[in-house]
């Protein structure tokens, strides 16, 4: 970001107007790179707003002041105030000269909306940013904004999609710039990075206590290697912001990949530059994994008051995603100690913030019909005229959403099947490119629903079409089929790739803990039947996969079963 220069004529008049130079003086403390104490700063950024506000001459510095104020609520993890000030500060930064200022309004406007689940405001903003870095390329602009709406996506439930986003647009900036980097993009890859790591972590938590270990090695492998690239671009791109972010993440990678005697300094650094700083946010979120620290060294009494101590300090103020992870920590430090009734009131208090945030995911995911492919599209095809037929695409879509979606599982229906196939078969047979289709279906769900209710059976469902998204592609078409039933169309795979796909799909389900994420002690499995193209037809493919389910449901369930 620019640092503050103010005009000539206005420099010229400081000695006249004492509120000049108070205002020169607050501007320069609160430059979000002058590494002053954030809450300092932030009172730096209001005053120099009240000098600036009445003068129409510090026009661009009363903008700027806003954005910076923005800036340092955010560090301070004040985000509702954040979002109130991000809304007047908008309209101040339209000058092409904040270009720059307004693309970081937007960034941590999607950001802190994201954080408090206004989902709204936060696809608003990072769409926004879209169309300017359409408008405006260059200095890591398309960057930005795949930052901003992958972390839309992770927060709104899609961390998968959120990762592929992020992944995509660094492999899609080496290709456009190559490995070298220009100054004005080493921050927005070191952000990216930074983001793809703590995109990673994010899925690592709820990859954890479950028994999915080879994703889980995956995922942290992918956030270690984002957390190396991000701490080695930190070494061209001194940040004060980032020097707290990025080994903080790192440390806690590392953590989870079992090297304690690694995660340690780093975590302890991060948090004594954040306390330094004063980001509040971060330090509660580090001392949070520097209590797993702890529990994963044996020391679990530590942990147990190191969580007690931060969730009365933190409990009220804390991003909800920090304060359930303090409880998990504590939860496992109490557990750790054979504190079985504290251990289960951490438990709980976990449990309600997550499924606070889970209501608010799907609640959001369904209001907002915002499909994989639609954000792509918005994201990468960045030619004026393309994103304009999309927009008339969008709008046509939005008024059939409510046709072409399930409301319970927020997955699309037979009809959104019947309209992505009328184009897809065709495409793949042209291109003599595979397709495989799957149908599956719950074994004996009616039994989940008679022994357990209604409401359990529509939680299974709405669990069982999450761990499905999480696990297709981009390109692939996963719909809700019937009552307990779903297809899923799989382009660009031969039976024999579609069926290790599917087969990971069965075992997933089948190790779900079930009991814990749904309350249902009646075991849920599925049963796949599975078909290839040719013939590129609907019909046929359904038919086939329907065969060969009736032939798993016949062998017994809880099989994989490919037609002939
Ligand atoms: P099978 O292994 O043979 O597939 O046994 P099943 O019990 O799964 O199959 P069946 O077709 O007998 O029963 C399907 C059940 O799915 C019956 C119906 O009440 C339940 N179901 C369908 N839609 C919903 C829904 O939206 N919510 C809930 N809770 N249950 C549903
Ligand atoms: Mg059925
Ligand atoms: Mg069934």
């Amino acid at each position: 970001m620019r640092s503050p220069a103010l005009p000539a004529d206005l420099a010229a008049d400081l000695t006249s107007a004492p509120s000049l130079a108070e205002l020169q003086a607050c501007l320069a403390l609160a430059e979000p790179s002058a590494g002053t104490h954030a809450a300092e700063a932030e009172a730096a950024a209001r005053r120099a707003i009240e000098l600036a506000a009445p003068r129409a001459e510090a026009r661009l510095e009363h903008g700027r002041a806003w954005v910076w104020r923005c800036v340092h609520l955010l560090r301070l993890g004040r985000n509702e105030e954040l979002l109130q000030a991000s809304r007047q500060a908008l309209p101040l930064v339209q000058a092409p000269a904040l270009r720059a200022e307004r693309r970081e309004l937007l960034r941590i406007t999607a950001l802190a909306g994201s954080e408090l689940g206004d989902f709204e405001t936060a696809l608003m903003a990072a769409q926004e940013l879209v169309r300017c870095s359409a408008s405006e390329p260059g200095d890591g602009a398309a960057l930005l904004a795949a930052i901003s709406l992958g972390v839309c996506f992770e927060r709104m439930g899609d961390s998968w999609q959120a990762l592929r986003i992020l992944e995509q647009s660094l492999s899609d900036h080496r290709a456009a710039a190559g490995e070298t980097h220009s100054p004005d993009t080493v921050l927005p890859l070191l952000m990216t990075n930074n983001g793809i790591c703590a995109i990673a972590l994010g899925i690592v938590h709820r990859l954890l206590e479950l028994d999915a270990s080879d994703d889980l090695r995956d995922v942290l492998q992918r956030a270690r290697h984002a957390a190396e690239q991000a701490q080695a671009l930190l070494e061209h791109h001194p940040d004060a912001n980032y020097a707290v972010a990025v080994p903080g993440n790192l440390g806690e990678v590392l953590l989870y990949q079992g090297e304690l005697a690694r995660a340690a300094p780093l975590l302890q650094h991060a948090h004594a530059q954040a306390v330094v700083q004063g980001l509040r946010a971060y330090e509660w979120r580090i001392r949070a994994t520097l209590g797993a620290w702890q529990v994963a060294a044996g020391e679990p009494g530590a942990a147990r008051e190191a969580m007690r101590a931060l969730l009365a300090e933190a409990g009220g103020e804390a991003p909800p995603l920090t304060v359930e992870r303090a409880h998990t920590v504590a939860y496992r430090a109490c557990r750790a100690l054979g504190l079985f009734e504290e251990a289960l009131r951490h438990f709980e208090a976990a449990e309600r913030l997550e499924r606070h945030r889970t209501i608010a995911q799907l609640r959001a995911q369904s209001q907002l019909f915002v499909t994989r492919s639609e954000a792509q599209q918005a994201q990468w095809q960045a030619e004026q005229a393309r994103r304009e037929a999309q927009q008339h695409r969008e709008r046509a879509a939005e008024a059939t959403v409510h046709a072409e979606r399930d409301p319970l599982t927020g997955l699309g229906n037979r009809r959104f099947l019947h309209l992505r196939c009328a184009e897809l078969l065709p495409s793949a047979e042209h291109l003599g490119r595979p397709v495989a289709l799957a149908q599956l279906d719950l074994d004996h769900f009616k039994t989940v629903n008679d022994r357990h209710g209604h409401g359990v059976g529509d939680k299974v469902l709405v669990a069982v079409a999450q761990l499905l998204r999480e696990n297709m592609r981009t390109d692939d078409v996963l719909v809700r089929h019937g009552g307990e039933e779903f297809v899923v169309v799989l382009p660009g795979l031969t039976l024999a790739a579609a069926a290790e796909v599917c087969e990971r799909l069965r075992l997933r389900l089948a190790r779900y803990p079930w009991l814990s994420a749904c309350g249902t002690t009646v075991p849920v499995t599925v049963s796949i039947g599975l078909a290839a193209a040719p013939p590129y037809q609907l019909e046929t493919l359904l038919q086939r996969a329907d065969e060969a389910l009736y032939r798993a449901k016949g062998q017994g369930r809880n099989l994989l079963v490919l037609a002939p």
